[in-house]
């Protein structure tokens, strides 16, 4: 393995505690170094899937570059150690990291990535890495320490597949860390390793911000026809069944492919072509989730099920900042009947000193009556959470597919006392009245 040059520019620090020196002043510790620099990171997101090439890497990526395009300050950090590909995907292979004794500096991709990888302290790349797992532990921990990342909005971890010593090493490194992000393709093959990666986080307390189907199906360019090369909506089931948000699917597409071979995927998701839309749309959804904090939310109300009062938290209040709930309405009031309301009211949860308060956003008409429009629609509205009088269990699965809660059996009254008395604790939940 070469190499050596470059590796020199990462600090061989021993791990040492806090300590006073010479001249009184307080050193920080390795950790505390570390905890810093993390402070100046507003959210970590940790890539992971089951299965090797399912296209985990370029997920990661592409989130990235979607989210340089919106503005937000963000950085790769690729743990990949054996198999680091994110300099390929986004332009900068061939590059070298640049620093001194005391930090790294990132190369900065096209996109405005920052980018940390094996690969830009690697000479060529056809070397391998050999490295047992407490070694892993040490570079990823230098990585996270000794890089200067600066402010970021966004640092996005991507991990190698499985369970094994990276997304663990991360997972105790990173305080804090916003969820993880689980790529899957349709298959079973796939589907049951992500399993395993649910099971891992939740082991963790890693929250999950939901799981995205990647290769989901091939919509021929010169007939439309859709081919589900790897089957279709096995992600969606999985994530139903191991109740975890369903973030949508990106379908195989070609120019995918070319762009991230060729390291340019600002253009491709700029492009348009059905895998850049359901892209763009995909990464919509994490930030989403992302900024408003819901999935941390979703992860409690989980883990309370166990032994709390269902949705409710400790204090008997609901945890409701970020929370945007959409109430149907016909006249005024909460309709019994969802499907066929004449609008939708939507709340944003604020806390203010005297508590959770619902704020009126805005009222939407509702669009015609469709099956399974629905979801999507709120969805792409940024509602979370729906109260509703009465709804079909059918509908009820295809919200939580879309990652969006249900209360049903609210009494027919002022949408907004609803929303109130859901966010205080009080929401006194009746019968389904549309229970088929
Ligand atoms: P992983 O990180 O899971 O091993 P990669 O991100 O390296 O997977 O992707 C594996 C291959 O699949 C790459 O060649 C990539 O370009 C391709 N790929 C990923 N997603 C798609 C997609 N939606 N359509 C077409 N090709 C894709």
């Amino acid at each position: 393995m070469g190499g050596s040059d470059d590796r020199k520019k990462m600090r061989a620090t021993p791990e040492a505690e806090a300590t006073a020196n010479a001249t009184g002043k307080h050193q920080p510790s390795e950790d505390e170094q570390l905890n810093r620099k993390l402070s100046r990171i507003k959210h970590k997101i940790l890539v992971l899937s089951g299965k090797g090439g399912v296209g985990k890497s370029s997920v990661a990526a592409g989130l990235a570059v979607d989210l340089a395009k919106r503005g937000r300050k963000v950085a790769v950090l690729d743990i990949d150690i054996h198999g680091p590909s994110i300099p390929q995907l986004l332009g900068i292979a061939g590059e070298r990291v640049t620093g001194t004794n005391e930090s790294i500096v990132p190369v900065v991709s096209p996109a405005g990535v920052g980018v940390m990888s094996m690969g830009l302290l690697l000479q060529g790349s056809d070397e391998a890495v050999i490295w047992r797992g407490p070694l892993k532990y040490g570079v990823i921990k230098q990585f996270l320490r000794d890089v200067e990342w600066g402010d970021l909005d966004y640092l996005i971890v991507d991990s190698p597949p499985g369970t094994g010593d990276e997304p663990l090493s991360v997972a105790q490194l990173i305080k804090g860390v916003d969820g993880a992000l689980l790529v899957t393709t349709p298959q079973t093959v796939s589907t049951n390793d992500v399993r395993r990666s649910i099971g891992f986080s939740r082991q963790l307390d890693l929250p999950i911000l939901g799981v995205i189907e990647n290769m989901s199906g091939f919509v021929c360019p010169s007939c439309g026809t859709k081919v589900d090369v790897f089957g279709s909506g096995g992600g969606a089931s999985m994530a139903e069944e191991m109740d975890v948000p369903f973030l949508g699917s990106i379908p195989i597409d070609p120019e995918f492919v070319k762009a991230c071979d060729a390291g340019s995927i600002g253009p491709f998701l700029a492009g348009g072509s059905p895998g850049a839309t359901a892209f763009t749309k995909v990464a919509a959804k994490v930030i989403d989730r992302v900024e408003s904090g819901s999935h941390k939310k979703t992860e409690l109300t989980t883990a309370d099920q166990a032994g709390a009062t269902p949705n409710a938290g400790t204090d008997g209040k609901q945890a409701g900042e970020g929370r945007r709930i959409a109430v149907p309405v016909t006249g005024g009031k909460l309709s019994a009947h969802f499907g066929h309301c004449e609008e939708f009211a939507i709340f944003s949860a604020k806390e203010t000193p005297g508590g959770t308060t619902a704020e009126a956003v805005e009222v939407l008409e509702a669009p015609p009556h469709e099956p399974g429009l629905l979801p999507a629609w709120l969805n792409e509205r940024g509602v979370n959470m729906v109260i509703a009088g009465g709804m079909g269990s059918r509908a009820q699965q295809l919200f939580s597919q879309a990652g969006i809660e249900v209360m049903v059996g609210a009494a027919s009254t002022d949408p907004k006392e609803i929303v109130q008395s859901y966010l205080d604790g009080t929401l006194v939940a009746g019968q389904n009245v549309c229970d088929h």
